[in-house]
């Protein structure tokens, strides 16, 4: 994702170009020679790879981040900054089924800290990135899902405290103007940020650190040699070895060839969003009351916000394809948000961009050692905090410390037997959910 082209939906010009780099251009690190030889070489300048750098290199080690793209073009910078602590996707009594009770409460435990960590994080590092704890809405589409939103909230106030409350559609006309749902649940800790903002301090602090960050350079191989690794990299068609005792890879949906065992792990998605143009404050105020996160029960997930700023609205989903397609999302996006807030039907777009999230086979994120080197990765699009907190978790890891334990230590990374990387079935797998969406199924 580096283009910025205007395209048209045939009545306005729309930006193919993240918002969020309108406040946040990307950084321009100037060229370095690359070391031949490095303590650490982390692949992926994303969050997750930033946050491992920082741990290690406060702790005395050489880090060199290699990095693809241009910096933060990753999903770290093109998502909707929506922070969860994220233990939907399974549910209590899906997690409680597949890792056992004790292991599943440990989960859920930990992935409730999540957005407390990013937020004291933010503060001590001094990072400003328009954090702010406004909880999330989160729409029934119909009663059915309502009643199992109710009951997942109940599990969870048992199981883990978590702050919540059911909102019964009568009084849904305070979190949202949406008619759509027939009520909805409210998470009042869950926090919205600015992730152009967030990866641009991570990216300052990384560097006061020492870490050297080599932007358009891709690792194209990396091999065990002895007691560390040699890694091939790929800087403007340069290939260049260079030796590191200890690897993480931290690519996430943007992992390729070079690690073909972690690339058969991760599911490769695309998601969308785009932001409207300019909307009058009390348009804003009517739709979004307490200008909180929002999303709904369909299958194929829908997410929306306020900008930080308050000025436009931001909406995300599933992209059809794997492949980039502006038009395509712009069209298909602005269909859904126009589902959800009718009145929205006549304003423009201000701009559209998508990335690549990395789900897995078993819903859960995952981090740890695979032949040597390590990884973090497989946040099934739910990845702002995860990947911070996870960063971290690796970088402890890698030290060898204790502060490294996790209760998603040693889950079973695991693949499908037909399955090596190409997720070539999946538009047909979206396209289902899509079908089952508009049926209401
Ligand atoms: C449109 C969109 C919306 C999202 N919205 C949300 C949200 O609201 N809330 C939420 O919690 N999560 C959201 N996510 C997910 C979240 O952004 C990610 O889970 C998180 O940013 C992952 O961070 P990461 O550092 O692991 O990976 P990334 O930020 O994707 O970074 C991986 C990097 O690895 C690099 N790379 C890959 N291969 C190589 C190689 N061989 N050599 C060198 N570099 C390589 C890539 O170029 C890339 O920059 C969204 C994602 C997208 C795309």
């Amino acid at each position: 994702m580096n283009s910025s082209q205007l395209i048209s939906d045939g009545k306005n010009t729309i930006r193919d170009f993240p918002y969020w780099w309108e406040a946040a251009p990307r950084p321009m690190l100037e060229e370095r020679a690359l070391p031949t030889n490095i303590d650490v070489a982390i692949i992926g300048a994303g969050y997750s790879g930033l946050n491992a750098a920082l741990v290690l290199a406060r702790n005395g080690i050489k880090v060199a981040v290699f990095e693809a793209g241009q910096i933060g073009c990753g999903a770290s910078t093109l998502n909707g900054g929506m922070v969860g602590p994220s233990f939907h996707k399974l549910g209590v009594a899906g997690l409680k089924h597949k890792f056992g009770s004790d292991r599943a409460n440990a989960i859920l435990k930990e992935s409730l800290g999540f957005v407390d960590y990013l937020e004291g994080f933010l503060a001590e590092e001094k990072i400003e990135a328009d954090f702010a704890r406004v909880g999330r809405f989160r729409g029934a589409l119909k009663p059915s899902h309502f009643d199992s939103m109710a009951a997942e909230l109940d599990m969870l106030k048992q199981t883990i405290g978590v702050k919540g409350e059911m909102v019964h559609q009568k009084d849904q006309v305070l979190e949202t103007g949406s008619r759509l749902f027939c009520g909805g649940i409210v998470y009042h800790d869950d926090a919205g940020l600015h992730p152009g903002k967030y990866h641009d301090g991570l990216v300052q602090r990384v560097r006061e650190a020492g870490v050297k960050i080599f932007p358009e350079t891709r690792v194209v191989d990396f091999i065990k040699a002895g007691a560390g690794f040699v890694l091939t990299t790929n800087r403007g068609g340069v290939r260049q070895e260079v030796k590191a005792d200890q690897v993480a890879v931290c690519t996430n949906g943007y992992t390729g060839r070079t690690t073909p065992a972690l690339r058969r792990r991760v599911l490769p998605l695309r998601s969308a969003m785009i932001a409207t143009e300019q909307l009058p404050s009390e348009l804003i105020s009517r739709l979004m009351p307490k200008l909180r996160l929002y999303g709904d029960s369909r299958r194929l997930v829908a997410y929306y916000r306020p900008s930080p700023d308050g000025t436009r609205i931001l909406f995300g989903g599933r992209a059809s394809g794997l492949k980039d397609n502006p038009k395509v999302n712009a069209r298909e996006l602005k269909q859904s948000l126009v589902q959800v807030y009718p009145e929205l039907k006549t304003v423009g777009m201000s701009h559209v961009w998508s990335g690549l999230v990395a789900y897995t086979f078993d819903h859960a994120p995952h981090l740890g050692q695979f032949d040597g080197a390590y990884y973090a990765m497989g946040y099934c699009g739910s990845g702002v905090a995860r990947s911070s907190y996870f960063g971290r978790k690796l970088g402890f890891k890698m030290l060898g410390s204790p502060e490294g334990a996790t209760s998603f230590d040693d889950l079973d990374f695991v693949t499908h037997p037909l399955y090596f990387g190409d997720p070539w079935f999946m538009p047909w797998v979206l396209g289902w959910h899509r079908i089952a969406d508009r049926l209401g199924w």
